[in-house]
């Protein structure tokens, strides 16, 4: 059956917001539970997962920025934020009897380990989900880039992007009905035609890495599992 497993070894970014399910803020646990429960699906196809979660359902340094506060401050805000999340999924994946190490790139030894790529691999090969919290530990990055980041670290044969819908459009597709939807696009076409699905150096430090990047839908149960299997909807971004 593994044979048939697309990528043995990913990294999985799933952004703030897709926590807080339709509540506006914060988390949900069911939604928590329901991305755990899918995370835990495909580690039992025998596929290495490890996990860069977001902090915008509960606060992005620019929003400090825009009312004349200090970006700085704001993006450890931020990244403060994505500690918070990384613990509501290690609780949620632990429902799921998967063995789960948080790592922060902020040095917070009495809630989780610190990060660095030897203890992450090492947690890595014993088995366990390596969540990856505090982004890059610098202001003016994002979790996109921690993703990119993480995945180069880790050795992933690709990174997934979980969004909101089930790969890339020519435009936003909740705006116009009419945008077209790309199988398959490469890094540079993504870069060059300016599509709005990570920021711009974490689509570069992927090519660079020559890393795969997976657009597909978290909010659509089991569809991780499908696409590691070979099936389910995505857009693929590659060489
Ligand atoms: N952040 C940061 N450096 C990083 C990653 C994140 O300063 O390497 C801060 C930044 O303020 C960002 C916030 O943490 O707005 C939350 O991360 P992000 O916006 O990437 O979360 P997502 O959109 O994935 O929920």
């Amino acid at each position: 059956m593994t044979s048939e497993i697309r990528y043995r070894r990913v990294l999985l970014k799933v952004s703030g917001e897709a926590l807080m399910g339709s509540q506006g803020f914060g988390i949900d646990v069911a939604v928590a539970d329901r991305i755990a429960s899918d995370i835990a699906e495909a580690r039992r196809l025998g596929v290495e997962i490890s996990v860069v979660i977001g902090g915008g359902n509960i606060f992005r340094g620019v929003a400090v920025a825009s009312k004349g506060g200090d970006r700085v401050t704001g993006d450890h805000m931020g990244m403060l934020g994505t500690v918070i999340n990384a613990l509501a999924l290690r609780t949620s994946l632990t429902k799921f009897g998967i063995d789960t190490i948080v790592l922060s790139a902020i040095a917070m030894p009495e809630i989780c380990e610190s990060f660095s790529q030897r203890t992450a691999l090492a947690h890595q090969a014993a088995g366990r989900v390596v969540i990856f919290a505090g982004g890059t530990g610098n202001p003016f990055f994002t979790t996109d880039s921690a993703g990119a980041l993480r995945a180069a670290e880790m050795g992933a044969a690709a990174l997934f992007k979980g969004t909101q819908v089930d790969g890339i459009y020519s435009e936003d597709p909740k705006r116009n009905p009419d945008a077209t939807r790309f199988e398959r696009l490469t890094h540079d076409e993504v870069l060059g035609r300016g599509l709005a699905v990570m920021d711009i150096a974490a689509v570069a430090l992927a090519r660079e890495n020559h890393i795969p990047i997976v657009v597909f839908s978290i909010h659509e149960k089991g569809e991780f599992a499908k696409i590691l299997s070979g099936a389910g909807r995505a857009t693929i971004v590659s060489d």
